[in-house]
């Protein structure tokens, strides 16, 4: 097996610095800021060795000015989007003083922006970097363009000015760019998109060639008349952006009343259809609540909001009731569609006009609470919430029933900037109320992020395990028990990780799964199995009958091409299909639509089909003789308990005749000790596995100990 690759300083860096980002991600941040700080650099340095005093002073003070604008962002109605009046200062920095200048200032101005709007340093960090280097690319295009001018015949204002305008789109799709493309990396989303950078470019874009044709008047006036012009049209300048500051502020009030005033659309007199058509978008047909679409929508505002200067802080809390599936499997999905009404009637009754609630779906509702005075508040509103859902309710037909809720809550304090971030925190919260027992709420905190990010992290390391060859797999004795000879191995894998040292199936097979990693892990272990058995087939006459057994999970069975891949592992290896057992646990073989045609594809293929942890699924026996199975697993915790009286030996007689009865083989699991192995032994077992019988080794130390028994023999 190979041996763990330590992840390089680099790597220890990234990950503790920026524990959400993957590999790309991280290296497309590192190149940005090396290249964006080395850009800023050369800049500051053209600048102080080249400039007289009194030109530094006037980039000083239209940088200042610029940064001073990213103070007071405007945002555009109805959308996410701002800009920031400062890039007319920075456009007429770059026609009179050159790119250097324009580079400078664009950085700060970039800085200053994102402290109001981000809390993570990789953010303030990247933001100018990213600025300068749009900045510099650009800005060095415009300047030859500027330049070559006369020849080209552009003279003249109306060819600066639309040269300054095509400079604009480029320095805004280039920023556009290089800042969408985090959060795409992150989420293995394409880098370039087009139509996405275009949508963006409406609002934002207009204001940045307005920028540019207002910069290039400013320029122009200033070549024919001096400085003195410049200074004269910079307070009508500021007097425009002010009022415009104040236009989108009072047009975003407006927007705001409107919305608490009506949660329905606005209504189209005489346009029944069109106004039907328009609440079905944004409402759930059963409660007549909004739906996911318009909650997140109302979330996008509020995050805005909570950006802004004065920030507006709101919290979400997830919800969801704690016995819904209980009550709806026992008085039938009537009653529980009448009680999601009746629950959800009860939520909105508790909110304030500004306040929305939103079935996202199932039993789970959404609580978006804006304009927070403080966070206890929230708190205050989820005790109150919980305490009303907890009342009896009254349901048609004369159910008297109750189902409390769960709640998880987070706050905007945590400096979230997409809707997905914050469901997906309140959602863990949610988690954890239910955790620790619940009918109660919890909050997400810090503890949450660090297990959260931790999880993350070690799904991101297991990408690489899988690649990095940090997987291995052990192999447990199959024991004949009446003789002690070895039968066969089954296969369990390992993870080898650098830092936390051996981890076991437990660890690591849920993250797996959730991280769509079963498919690499299940062909490694299935491959490593199928190789191994047959260079052991191959030790001696002795092992040629050696069988190997492979855990395979639900969502393998559900891939595709599962069938196929399994006959590629056993055609690869040389093996025969029937010295191969897959085992599937019990509690997968039930109620999975496809399953039957899958395991017929895996039997006719020669394959041996065991249930493993058999006893602890409750599969129908109809169902099970109906399976091509070959043999069951019987649970070992059936096998621990054996030594407890004459009832536990009955039920592994009554399994161990189910099998007889089924036709299939009878394999135990976990047999600790001698007695355990007689007794089994005696109920009709006759092949059995346990650490008594041998621990799961290293493929190494199985081959050293068949090699040291090369006429076979009794394990011990
Ligand atoms: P399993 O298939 O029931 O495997 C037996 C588990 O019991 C192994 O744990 C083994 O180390 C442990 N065991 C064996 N003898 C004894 C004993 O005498 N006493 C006790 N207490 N335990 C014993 P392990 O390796 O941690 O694997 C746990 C589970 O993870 C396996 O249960 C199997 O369901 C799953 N698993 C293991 N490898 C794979 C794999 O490659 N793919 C998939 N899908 N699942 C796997
Ligand atoms: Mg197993
Ligand atoms: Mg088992």
């Amino acid at each position: 097996m190979s041996s763990p690759a330590l992840p390089n300083p680099w790597q220890r860096l990234s990950a503790a610095l920026m524990p959400d980002y993957n590999r790309v991600s991280a290296g497309f941040w590192w190149t940005v800021v090396a290249a964006g700080l080395a850009v800023l650099v050369a800049a500051v340095a053209e600048l102080v060795l080249r400039r007289s005093g009194p030109e530094l002073a006037a980039v000083a003070g239209a940088m200042v000015l610029a940064m001073l604008a990213g103070l007071f962002p405007m945002r555009v109605p109805g959308s996410r989007n701002s800009f920031v009046a400062g890039e007319i200062f920075i456009f007429v920095l770059l026609l009179v003083q050159g790119v250097p200048s324009a580079v400078v200032a664009a950085a700060g101005e970039a800085f200053v922006g994102s402290l109001r709007t981000s809390r993570r340093w990789t953010s303030r960090l990247f933001s100018p970097a990213a600025a300068a280097l749009a900045m510099a690319g650009s800005g060095s295009l415009l300047d030859a363009a500027l330049t070559d001018a006369p020849a080209a015949g552009w003279a003249g204002t109306a060819g600066t000015v639309a040269t300054m305008m095509l400079f604009a789109v480029l320095y805004f799709a280039a920023t556009a760019t290089l800042v969408a493309g985090i959060p795409r990396l992150k989420s293995r989303e394409p880098f370039w998109q087009p139509a996405a950078t275009i949508s963006l470019f409406r609002w934002v874009g207009i204001a940045y060639v307005g920028s540019a044709v207002l910069a290039t008047l400013l320029y122009v006036a200033w070549r024919e008349d001096g400085s003195g012009v410049l200074w004269a049209m910079l307070p009508l300048v500021l007097l425009l952006l002010l009022a415009l500051h104040l236009h989108f502020r009072v047009q975003e009030a407006a927007q705001r009343a409107a919305e608490a005033s009506a949660t329905a659309p606005p209504s189209v007199p005489g346009d029944e259809a069109l106004r039907e058509m328009q609440h079905l978008a944004f409402h759930d047909p059963l409660t007549g609540l909004p739906n996911r679409r318009r909650f997140i929508e109302r979330l996008e505002d509020a995050l805005a909001a909570a950006a802004a200067t004065p920030p507006r802080p709101f919290a979400v809390m997830y919800l969801d009731f704690d016995s819904f599936k209980a009550i709806n499997d026992r008085y039938g999905h009537g009653a529980g569609d009448e009680l999601l009404v009746q629950l959800g009637q009860r939520i909105h009754e508790r909110l304030r006009p500004q306040d929305l609630v939103a079935r996202l779906g199932g039993d789970e509702f959404a609580v978006l609470v804006p304009d927070l005075g403080h966070e206890k508040d929230a708190i205050g509103l989820a005790e109150r919430l919980l305490e009303a859902l907890a009342r009896p309710l009254q349901l048609r037909g004369g159910v008297q029933t109750v189902a409390t809720a769960s709640i998880g809550i987070t706050f905007s304090s945590l400096g979230y900037t997409d809707a997905d971030a914050v469901l997906r925190d309140a959602d863990n919260a949610l988690y954890k109320a239910k955790h620790a027992g619940r009918a109660r709420y919890a909050v997400f905190d810090a503890g949450l992020h660090a297990a959260v990010s931790e999880r993350l992290r070690l799904a991101g390391q297991l990408r690489d395990a899988v690649a990095t060859g940090q997987l291995t797999v052990e192999y447990q004795p199959l024991v004949e028990l009446a003789t002690l000879r070895l039968t066969g191995f089954e296969a369990l894998v390992r993870w080898a990780h650098p830092q936390r040292g051996t981890l076991h199936p437990a660890q690591f097979l849920a993250l797996a799964e959730e991280a769509g990693l079963m498919p690499q892990l299940s062909d490694f272990v299935l491959h490593c199995a199928c190789q191994q058995l047959r260079r052991w087939q191959q030790l001696e006459a002795q092992w040629a009958g050696l069988t190997m057994s492979v855990n395979v999970s639900a969502t393998d069975l559900a891939q595709p091409g599962f069938v196929a891949r399994v006959g590629r592992a056993l055609l690869e290896a040389g093996v025969d299909p029937a010295s191969l057992t897959l085992e599937i646990r019990e509690d997968t073989l039930m109620g999975r639509d496809g399953l039957p045609a899958v395991l017929q594809g895996l039997s006719d293929l020669g394959v041996r089909l065991a249930v493993d942890d058999f006893g602890t699924g409750a599969s129908p026996l109809v169902h099970l003789a109906r399976l091509p199975v070959d043999s069951l697993k019987i649970d070992r915790s059936f096998v621990a308990r054996l030594k407890h009286g004459p009832e536990d030996e009955a039920v592994v007689q009554a399994i161990v005749q189910v099998a007889r009865t089924l036709r299939k083989a009878i394999v135990a699991e976990g047999i600790e000790n001698e007695a355990q192995s007689e007794l089994l032994q005696r109920l009709g077992c006759t092949v059995g596995q346990g650490f008594h019988l041998g621990k799961p080794l290293s493929a190494q130390a199985a081959r050293a100990w068949l090699q040291s028994h090369p006429a076979g023999g009794a394990l011990q």
